[in-house]
């Protein structure tokens, strides 16, 4: 069937293409045909070959006409069928006619969509000439279609933005290009388009003018920068307005810290004491301002190092106790024995979070106490500092208001107790910015709690070590005598962790009874419950505990002659490692021991330190007069000595001219700003000076008031050794000197 069907084809493709050569064919057969039947008939019909038959010849004759009749019937069938199939083919053709005008009319509609498009279109050859073109590009061009295309026309290029290549091959691209309506910018879209099978493709360039985006752009990144170095300029100009008043407050408080200290009457003390204060609070208050100020700009960056949180809090604790201890106040720190020793974190911001909120609670409570307690978190790695009191409390409707800047409670509050209302807007913003939170509950004239959790991830170096010194007290009772409050539930609380068995008593005479009882690990007796109470339970105690300890304050340290019935003394507020080391010990019963405790007192109560040296020759280079008096006196109280230099040139002179002579300066304290040549250039010159030349180089210390860091970093820079902050603290130049000396007697 197939193969009929093909020969079939076959002659038809072969009519098809040779027409005459088939109708020759065809005119031979019917010739041969027609001929053939004639000469058949006529030959037939001679009677003398044929033997005529009229009989054969009727039917011959009738087979013949039946014969023509099957031709003509056959004939008129095919030709209806070839009617048929006309009919057909009309049909299609009409519906062929019918699409072809749908599509003539879809192409005139999306050449009208392409030619009246917002966006720029044209298509270019791949010589770069123009096949077509839209209205809108025309119209920028400013001429007509006709005398575009076929020409390699181009705006001219103005200025050329980023281009980008994506996956499909699309280039992305801006331009500032030169138009009749003048610069635009346009955001180009190009790849290539086949439009004809066998013709080479076209580059289709579809383009968005994005003048006004673009200019409006340009105008946010211009004002922002112009923000930017407003800011730059306002962090500069706190910067120096802090330094500017640094400055003369250093005066102050340092010559009014040495009017202390000469012969006053009871009268002047107090004026004295009065200014050195009011120094401190503004001091506190610029402080405040200048971080406020450093974090509103978005300059607070974090630290990641790791600190030990014992000796955070315990720090924090004994920093604000003269303060709570002044107020007859309670001051107690707990931290969790679960937590790790060392977490991970900026230890200097988050002394500063809950110095603020202790302090805040020191300053807002005027009976019991305050308690630093800190503890897991919620959630994993998050630890919780509690910083509880016992003070006025705060309204629920200002508890969310006092979190904002310059906000108070109310305004008795403002009035009786001072402060700015800043304290607590800078600390919740760096807890935020540590990725933690605070929360505060409190109750009107029942105390406050502040709690901020962050999380604090455990440092390496200490993992897997548990976190605090402990001393293992299982099986064994220690008896607690003190004033209930604070401390001595954090102090029990402590105790049994270590497996003890702490047994609280706040009367004298319950304790008394209960002395004989049993036989006492310890017995640790507060002071506080006034000093014969506690001369007569340490006599009591002697036969019943081999551990007899006092309770002291740094005050009630002084007044108390530590009588034989005690075996040592403790300074509150406790730390954690010294009751550790203080229970751990056995004691020689009868002598008491006095071990000193790590101080925790106020610096009045410390003694002079020793200066075991000669003093140093120190040059201070200080253009502000009274300054340069005050570090005179400081140094020759000191026991140093002092030569002053008043600006720059001066000092580098005196430098030079103390090492010709042979006695070279010990050390170096630099003011920074100076007139003529500033502190910064005079220590790099001093640096240069001594870069070619063998022996050691004078150590020089920066003196500024400024506390950005570019400034410090601008000091090392310069080749100085370190800085001390102004206004000068006392305590850190001794500190520093004493570090020189040290130093020096090594090299000797
Ligand atoms: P400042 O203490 O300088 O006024 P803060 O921002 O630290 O500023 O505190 C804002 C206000 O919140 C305080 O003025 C006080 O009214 C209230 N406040 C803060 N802490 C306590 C607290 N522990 N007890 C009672 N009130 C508090």
């Amino acid at each position: 069937m197939g193969r009929a069907f093909r020969i079939k084809v076959r002659m038809r493709r072969f009519r098809r293409r040779h027409p005459r050569i088939s109708f020759a064919i065809r005119s031979f057969m019917i010739f041969s045909a027609t001929f053939g039947a004639a000469y058949g008939f006529i030959a037939g019909s001679r009677a003398e070959r044929s033997g005529y038959d009229p009989n054969a010849f009727a039917i011959g004759a009738s087979f013949l006409f039946a014969l023509a009749c099957l031709g003509l019937a056959t004939l008129s069938m095919r030709l209806r069928f070839v009617n048929k199939r006309l009919r057909t083919l009309a049909q299609h053709n009409e519906a062929l006619v019918d699409r072809n005008w749908e599509l003539k009319e879809a192409e005139e509609r999306a050449r009208s969509l392409f030619e009246s498009q917002g966006d720029l279109i044209v298509l270019r050859d791949h010589q770069g000439r123009i096949t077509f073109a839209n209205d809108a590009y025309c119209a920028l061009a400013g001429q007509p279609r006709s005398a575009l295309v076929g020409t390699p026309f181009n705006f001219d290029l103005v200025e050329q933005g980023d281009s980008v290549l994506e996956g499909s091959g699309t280039r992305i691209h801006d331009q500032k290009i030169a138009t009749s309506f003048g610069t635009r910018w346009i955001a180009w879209r190009e790849g290539l388009v086949r439009l004809d099978a066998g013709h080479p493709a076209e580059l289709q360039s579809v383009g968005r003018d994005v003048t006004d985006r673009t200019e409006t752009e340009r105008a946010l990144s211009e004002a922002r920068d112009q923000a930017d170095a407003a800011n730059r300029a306002k962090s500069r100009f706190l910067a120096m307005a802090s330094h500017e008043i640094r400055t003369p407050l250093n005066g102050i408080m340092g010559m009014s810290g040495l009017l202390l200290d000469t012969a006053l009457t009871p009268e002047q003390a107090t004026y004295a004491r009065a200014v050195k204060t009011s120094g401190e609070a503004l001091m506190a208050l610029i402080e405040e301002l200048l971080d406020y100020s450093k974090i509103e700009a978005g300059k607070l960056d974090l630290e990641q190092r790791s600190f030990a949180l014992s000796t955070l809090i315990e720090e924090i604790t004994e920093l604000l106790a003269p303060r709570a201890q002044a107020k007859n106040l309670e001051i107690a720190s707990y931290v969790d024995e679960r937590l790790p020793l060392e977490v991970v974190g900026d230890a200097a911001r988050l002394r500063q979070v809950l110095l603020n909120l202790a302090g805040n609670a020191i300053k807002f409570t005027a009976q019991g106490g305050v308690a630093l307690i800190v503890e897991p978190g919620m959630r994993p790695n998050e630890i919780s500092f509690l910083v509880r009191d016992t003070g006025i409390g705060i309204a629920p409707e200002a508890q969310s208001r006092i979190f904002r800047e310059f906000e108070q409670a109310d305004e008795r509050v403002a009035r009786t107790y001072g402060g700015t209302g800043l304290g607590l807007a800078i600390s919740e913003r760096i807890v935020k910015r540590m990725g933690g939170r605070i929360a505060l509950e409190s109750e009107p004239g029942r105390g406050s709690t502040f709690e901020v959790s962050i999380p604090l991830q455990p440092s390496n170096a200490a993992a897997g070590q548990t976190a605090f010194p402990g001393t293992d007290l299982t099986g064994k009772s220690i008896l607690l005598i003190a004033p209930q409050g604070i401390e001595p539930s954090l102090l029990a609380r402590r105790l049994e962790r270590w497996g003890g068995q702490a047994c609280l008593v706040s009367d004298p005479d319950v304790a008394l009874a209960l002395l004989p009882e049993r036989s006492w690990h310890a017995v640790l007796i507060d002071r506080a419950l006034g000093r014969d109470v506690v001369e007569r339970l340490g006599e009591a105690a002697r036969t019943h505990a081999a551990q007899r300890l006092v309770l002291l304050t740094p005050v009630t340290r002084h007044e108390q002659q530590l009588s034989p019935a005690f075996t040592g003394y403790l300074v509150k507020p406790l730390r954690a490692a010294s009751l550790a080391a203080r229970l751990s010990l056995t004691p020689d019963i009868g002598s008491p021991d006095l071990a000193p405790e790590p101080p925790s007192e106020s610096p009045k109560t410390k003694p002079a330190p020793a200066n075991p040296t000669k003093g140093l020759s120190v040059l201070v280079a200080e253009d502000n007069e009274i300054n340069a008096l005050l570090m005179r006196s400081l140094l020759t109280r000191l026991g140093h000595r002092a030569v002053i230099a008043t600006n720059g040139e001066a000092a580098l002179e005196s430098w030079l001219a103390a090492k010709s002579a042979g006695t070279p300066y010990e050390l170096v304290l630099m003011d920074i700003q100076m007139p003529q040549l500033d502190g910064i250039e005079a220590a790099k010159r001093i640096r240069a000076r001594e870069a070619g030349e063998p022996g050691r180089h004078t150590p020089i210390l920066a003196l500024t008031a400024n506390t950005l860091v570019e400034d410090r970093y601008a000091c090392f820079e310069a080749g100085m050794d370190g800085f001390l902050i102004k206004p000068l603290d006392r305590e850190k130049l001794e500190e520093a000197l004493a570090t020189l000396t040290a130093s020096r007697q090594l090299a000797v």
